[in-house]
């Protein structure tokens, strides 16, 4: 039996089946909403349309063409830009007058902000919805999605960020979504960081690092990185979250940009952002976020170890 909701649900044209992209466009197709897929590296869209369903777009522009809403899920805003309106095959060639542009990007609010005005010129609405949770949450769609946009069109995403997200907050205008997830990945950087020093310390001290994790997430030095991280990631010697190094350290950038843009003095996030960056140089490209504990145990000169 087909899904009856299925013909009255809004076509969505998904780009970026990424390690998020992935697992979000399938929450949608749970749903029963009708997907159009498209990636940069074209077999992503292949394997999802094979293994999940869905149609792969021939264009970005066919894409924007067949969709009455329009989700982005890059790397940067650069990628969003360069998908929505550079060379002659882009989204904003096809997109259906009156369509929504859902950038669930963790992205850079100002550029967004310009990406938003070029979508309006061209008769729709771009809001932004970034979210919060990893692949995890992203599979059992139960993410938190922070959006920045007018109200109007904030409501009418509702029903399709539900598919994905158990908490939608409304941030402000656009861009706001994504300057609350540049600073909560901020906060997230720093716990992981002091977090795992302790973890140093403490083993030379003579205190096991596995044993640590487990008081810390009893106490008031509990965080998401000691609940989530460091035993399923670091001392299993796993590295493989799903989050690169390379987009946290993206992250934490636009925080602390956004910091020396508005005057506020913030020395500790600078030396938060100083510590991922020269992880990300010393450890070389491709590796996992959770990998920065590396970097940490080359400062200490030793390895964690766990009984
Ligand atoms: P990813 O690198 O796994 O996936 C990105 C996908 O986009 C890739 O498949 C790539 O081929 C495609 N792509 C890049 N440029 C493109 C373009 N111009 N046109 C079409 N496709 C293009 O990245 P990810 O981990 O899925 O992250 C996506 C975004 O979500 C990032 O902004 C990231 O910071 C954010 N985020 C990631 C996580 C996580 O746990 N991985 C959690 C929260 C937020």
């Amino acid at each position: 039996m087909t899904n009856p909701s299925t013909d009255t649900k809004p076509t969505i044209g998904f780009v970026g089946i990424g390690n998020m992209g992935w697992p979000m466009a399938a929450c949608l197709t749970r749903h029963g909403y009708p997907l159009q897929l498209a990636d940069a590296r074209r077999v992503q869209a292949e394997n999802f349309v094979q293994q999940v369903g869905g149609f792969a777009a021939e264009s970005l522009t066919a894409l924007a063409a067949a969709s009455d809403v329009v989700i982005t899920m890059l790397p940067t805003s650069k990628n969003v830009g360069d998908a929505l309106a550079e060379g002659t095959d882009n989204l904003l060639a096809g997109l259906r007058p009156g369509s929504l542009v859902i950038d669930m990007t963790s992205g850079m609010p100002a550029a967004t902000q310009e990406l938003a005005k070029r979508v309006a010129e061209a008769g729709s609405v771009m809001i932004d919805a970034p979210v919060s949770g990893g692949v995890p949450r992203a599979k059992s769609g139960e993410l938190a999605i922070m959006v920045g946009g007018d109200p109007d069109a904030v409501n009418r995403a509702r029903p399709v960020l539900n598919a994905m997200g158990s908490t939608i907050l409304l941030c402000g205008a656009v861009g706001a979504g994504q300057a609350m997830k540049a600073l909560n990945n901020l906060v997230s950087a720093g716990g992981f960081l002091i977090g795992i020093e302790a973890l140093l310390i403490g083993q030379k001290f003579g205190l096991d690092p596995g044993l640590m994790t487990d008081v810390l997430n009893v106490s008031t030095g509990m965080n998401n990185s000691s609940q989530k991280k460091f035993r399923q990631f670091v001392l299993s010697r796993g590295f493989n979250s799903g989050f690169s190094l390379d987009l946290m350290v993206k992250d934490i950038g636009i925080a602390t940009a956004m910091g020396r843009d508005s005057g506020v003095p913030a020395p500790f996030a600078a030396l938060c952002r100083e510590m991922w960056a020269s992880a990300a140089a010393a450890l070389g490209p491709g590796q996992d976020h959770t990998a920065v504990a590396k970097f940490s145990e080359l400062l200490a000169g030793f390895e964690l170890e766990t009984e």
